[in-house]
């Protein structure tokens, strides 16, 4: 395992190895600045002489994969685990929940004076989900650039063609005349083309969902098959399965295709040198080193053609962004009057500790992590270094050792829960 190093005046020098930094702490020639992710700053004076580091980013929609690599050295692995549900009704339901305590609050008054061309979006405007994940990917470069002397970036923008995606002999004209063109929504695209119930033949009654939209199914047609009553009635209790499988979904390419621009311009703001390659030039790399396929391996691989990788036995670190805090009015109960109750658990804090926040166990003078604060006062938390839980922790009896940060860093062969969905 490398940890990252900071010079005594503050540089970002080149990452060191575990047991050297376990040395120079022992020794007091070094500081913790960091655990999230470990770094540690000199003490004494030293050459501030750093060579070429790269960071190399594969993006991606569900996970992406990030790596560190200076000269031929693979010095930082991770894998970016995006939130999930945060938009969906069944998990999470952040968006949801807020969505729907506006829309109560304005129904609240009785007259708002009419408002128009208020709704143009501002240019470079991304869907929220979208944007929260291009965000994540650009912050995890952010922290490496913080502690480690990155001079280059190279970010993985393939572009994808969600057309030929699905037909493969498309021709140029046809881009302008998809397959909905002519009908008036995407269900008499579907009712025309299925013609009859996919099942029994009968005549079609309702247009179903092969993959719910609350379990994320969209609303495009290959997700769609038409179906008699009866037959619709039977699927959605569960007593026909239908042999028709939903296709593959285009939301990941959507993701990308929306969000690399983005992506590369704000990269550009803290690294001076952006490097763009696409896929197919990563997948070749990969397929060169013989790596499976993995967004780490694509991270490792990319920008190497030609030279040979050292990758040596280094922990990947598990990188997940984090909701920080609920805002307040999410968690409570609005009534009448725009007067909030509280409930359940406390939203923010209990005696000044978080939710994610690192704490030491005073009375075993272990690491714990703040896991849930408990409306008695009381918290539970986890041992950091065996997963252990301890249930109904006194605050008195923690001390905070670091905050909790938007991006956990945790190293994959260490014991350290995901904190949060
Ligand atoms: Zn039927």
């Amino acid at each position: 395992m490398y940890v990252f190093v900071l010079s005594k005046t503050g540089k970002r020098l080149m990452p060191t190895h575990a047991a050297k930094a376990r040395k120079l702490l022992k020794a007091k020639k070094a500081k913790i600045v960091s655990r999230n992710p470990f770094t540690i700053q000199l003490t004494y004076e030293t050459a501030e002489y750093t060579q070429k580091l790269a960071a190399k980013l594969d993006t991606g929609f569900k996970r992406g994969g990030v790596a560190l690599q200076s000269n031929s050295k693979i010095t930082f692995q991770g894998e970016i685990v995006h939130r999930r549900y945060i938009n969906q009704p069944t998990k999470g339901q952040v968006l949801v929940v807020r969505r729907q305590r506006r829309r109560a609050r304005r129904y609240r008054l009785r007259y708002r004076a009419p408002r128009f061309a208020n709704r143009r979006r501002p240019e470079g405007w991304l869907p929220p989900t979208i944007k929260a994940k291009a965000d994540a990917q650009i912050n995890v470069l952010k922290v490496l650039a913080k502690y480690a002397p990155v001079t280059k970036a190279i970010i993985e923008v393939g572009s994808f063609d969600t057309h030929k995606m699905q037909n493969p002999d498309i021709k140029p004209e046809d881009y302008q005349n998809g397959r909905q063109k002519g009908f008036k929504n995407v269900k008499e695209y579907v009712k025309c083309r299925d013609k009859h119930c996919i099942h029994c033949g009968a005549e079609i009654e309702e247009v179903h969902h092969l993959k719910q939209k609350v379990k994320g199914g969209t609303d495009n047609p290959d997700n769609l098959v038409a179906l008699c009553g009866k037959c619709h009635r039977l699927v959605t209790l569960g007593k026909l399965k239908l042999s028709i499988a939903p296709s593959k979904e285009l939301k990941g390419a959507a993701f990308i295709n929306a969000a690399k621009d983005y992506i590369v311009s704000e990269v550009k703001k803290f690294i001076p040198e952006v490097v763009t390659q696409e896929g197919w030039q990563t997948k070749e790399e990969r397929e060169r080193l013989n790596l499976p396929k993995s967004h780490v391996n694509n991270a490792i691989a990319m920008g190497t053609s030609g030279q040979s990788i050292y990758v040596p036995d280094i922990p990947v670190y598990e990188i997940r962004p984090r909701q920080r805090a609920v805002r307040q009015q999410y968690m409570s109960e609005p009534k009448k009057g725009g007067i909030f109750k509280r409930y359940r658990h406390p939203w923010q804090s209990t005696a000044g500790i978080k939710r994610g926040d690192l704490c030491r166990d005073v009375k075993t003078g272990q690491l714990v992590r703040a896991d849930t604060l408990l409306a008695n006062g009381k918290l539970n938390v986890r041992v950091l270094k065996t997963g252990q839980r301890l249930v109904n922790a006194t605050p008195n009896r923690l001390q905070i050792v670091e905050r909790a940060k938007g991006l956990m860093f945790i190293p994959r062969k260490e014991a350290e829960p995901a904190l949060l969905p």
